[in-house]
């Protein structure tokens, strides 16, 4: 008889050891927005259960270690897969090896997602202000494809402050995509309120998010009246000093900080930490 051929060799890139407080998941998708921006999609644990607006450690297995950072959600909680927004730092020690994966390589997940950014830490009000700057949008593109959001809130506000237009991740598929959404589409339209900003270009909405806040030019753009923890609540997430200067004009305006144990008509979140 003759000899059984020989099983090919295995052409297939060995897998990561997985370290247990973690999902290894596949990225399905990655998109380059800017040199210092992207976007990727992972496979979901149907384990991973997690809250709009919410984030987890993620990262890649470097020298057989974990290397993990923080990263809030983009997908909502009804997504089957994961999807990320990313800064790229140029000698960051995750995003200088992370801007580089590719479809089919593994990503490290966390499996327990937390944060503050969440509804529940808010009190019952009737416009939802979403103001954010730069990656900090993340978190808000999970809460805006939330249904429980638009029963909660008559209004949602989506400010995105960055400096070049083309740092506005998402802008097309929040103005022109979302809207025609087969499920959220009707839904959302004319409850939510867009409004990109760019502080060093030419663009229909110029200047920093704060200025915009404090001056009420946003609330007069979109017909609103002036901020007041009345009526309007409010989540930031952006740099540290975004986050301070507008905390310091929400106080002002007699805003209280919510939390996880107890909510108030304000929550932030760093969009990343400054060392
Ligand atoms: C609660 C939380 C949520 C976060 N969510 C996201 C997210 O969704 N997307 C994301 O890209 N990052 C997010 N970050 C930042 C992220 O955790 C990392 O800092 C980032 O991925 C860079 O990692 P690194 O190891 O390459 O560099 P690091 O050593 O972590 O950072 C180096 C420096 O780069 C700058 N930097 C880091 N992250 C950013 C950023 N996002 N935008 C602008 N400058 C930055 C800071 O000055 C920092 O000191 C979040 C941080 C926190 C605390």
């Amino acid at each position: 008889m003759d000899a059984l051929p020989l099983a090919p060799q295995s052409q297939a890139v060995a897998k990561p050891a997985i370290p247990p407080a973690f999902f290894g998941e596949t990225v399905t998708w990655v998109h380059h927005w800017t040199e210092s921006q992207f976007s990727f999609r992972c496979t979901r644990d149907p384990a991973l259960r997690f809250v709009a607006g919410q984030f987890a450690m993620i990262g890649l297995v470097v020298d057989g270690k974990p290397l993990v950072r923080a990263y809030s959600m983009v997908s909502p909680p009804w997504d089957e897969e994961l999807e990320f927004l990313s800064i790229k730092v140029a000698n960051g020690p995750l995003t200088s090896r992370l801007q580089h994966i590719k479809v089919g390589d593994t990503v490290l997940i966390g499996k327990k997602p937390t944060g503050t950014l969440l509804t529940e830490n808010l009190l019952p009000g009737r416009t939802l202000w979403m103001v954010s700057t730069g990656t900090g949008l993340a978190p808000f593109m999970s809460l805006i494809r939330e249904p429980d959001v638009y029963e909660k809130y008559e209004r949602v506000v989506l400010m995105h402050g960055v400096r070049e237009v083309k740092e506005l991740a998402y802008h097309d598929y929040i103005e022109r995509e979302l809207p025609e959404h087969e499920f959220l589409g009707e839904m959302l339209r004319g409850k939510l309120l867009y409004y990109p900003s760019v502080t060093r270009e030419a663009f229909r909405t110029q200047g920093r998010v704060t200025t915009l806040l404090e001056s009420g030019q946003v609330c007069r753009d979109l017909g609103l009246a002036a901020l007041s923890p009345e009526q309007d609540r409010v989540m930031l997430c952006g740099s540290e000093a975004m986050n301070a200067d507008v905390k310091a004009l929400l106080e002002a305006r007699g805003f209280t900080e919510g939390s996880n144990s107890e909510p108030g008509t304000y929550v932030l979140e760093k969009a990343f930490v400054t060392k």
